[in-house]
């Protein structure tokens, strides 16, 4: 099941692959393993394949994949796309809204 998001425990946030992916470059995050289920009390592990890769040799994109189960509390429905359920404060949104 491909996660969108995942909770990065070295940068206490949430991330999505492309992020996970600068982070990890930017060697804020160092472990591939350091995530962790987006769902709520949700403690499953998840790891972001390709990250250590150079995205010339990338035949893959980072993606994020759930090594550990889900709890039986974790909002995280099997297969259905996790931005739907969920939509982070967009760190990107720089631009101000001047009225
Ligand atoms: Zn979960």
């Amino acid at each position: 099941m491909p996660l969108d998001l995942a909770f990065s425990i070295e940068a206490n946030d949430f991330v999505d692959p492309d992020r996970a992916y600068d982070l990890y470059w930017s060697r804020v995050i160092t472990s591939k393993k350091a995530f962790i289920c987006p769902g709520a009390d949700c403690s499953a592990q998840v790891t972001c394949a390709n990250l250590d890769k150079d995205v010339q040799n990338m035949k893959v994109v980072p993606h994020f994949r759930v090594i550990g189960a889900h709890s039986e509390g974790c909002g995280i429905p099997e297969e259905a796309p996790f931005k739907e359920v969920i939509e982070p404060a967009a760190p990107e949104s720089r631009e101000r809204q001047t009225v």
